[in-house]
């Protein structure tokens, strides 16, 4: 049994409660569907065969309000890229038992526009076919996003990424 040489009072617990800078419930369901999100638009890449470097996830907006991102230098494909970018609100939906509608308006940004985009330009493919290519990788989607939620970061292999670490390194 533990004791406790002292009980805060309302105030200290207050000030106790301001500085817990770990998420509450719900910050951190938050932080698992923008996980889950990352960890799509990544493994969708793989499954294109496009070469993704690094996946992030930070506690709080560093880059235009952007607390997450997933680098990937080049995609030659626009289909590839409309699918690659498409998977990341259906995988945070699908996570959070959310309309897909909601995961677009809240965390769609730069993703709708690009698949937008893609449409308006004449491309053809779309949910049906992206679905039924991210379904059978869904416990990678899963493994990566738990991987990225404990570790802020995940490198991708070959050396293009190992620079990268290397840079991360050293800031
Ligand atoms: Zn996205």
């Amino acid at each position: 049994m533990d004791d406790y040489d002292y009980e805060p009072d309302e105030a200290q617990l207050a000030e106790l409660l301001r500085r817990w800078d770990k998420p509450d419930p719900i910050a951190a369901l938050e932080r698992g569907g923008t996980a889950v999100h990352e960890a799509a638009h990544a493994v969708a890449a793989a499954i294109c065969g496009v070469q993704w470097t690094s996946a992030r996830l930070l506690d709080r907006p560093v880059m235009l309000g952007y607390r997450a991102w997933v680098r990937i230098p080049v995609i030659d494909s626009d289909a590839d890229k409309a699918f690659i970018y498409w998977v990341g609100c259906w995988a945070e939906a699908r996570w959070l038992g959310i309309p897909l509608e909601e995961a677009q308006r809240t965390s769609g940004g730069i993703d709708n526009r690009v698949v937008g985009a893609y449409w308006t330009a004449g491309g053809r493919e779309g949910p049906d076919r992206w679905v039924a290519a991210m379904e059978p990788a869904w416990s990678e989607v899963l493994s990566f996003a738990r991987k990225l939620a404990n570790h802020g970061v995940v490198f991708a292999g070959g050396s293009a990424c190992l620079v990268e670490h290397d840079l991360a390194a050293l800031i």
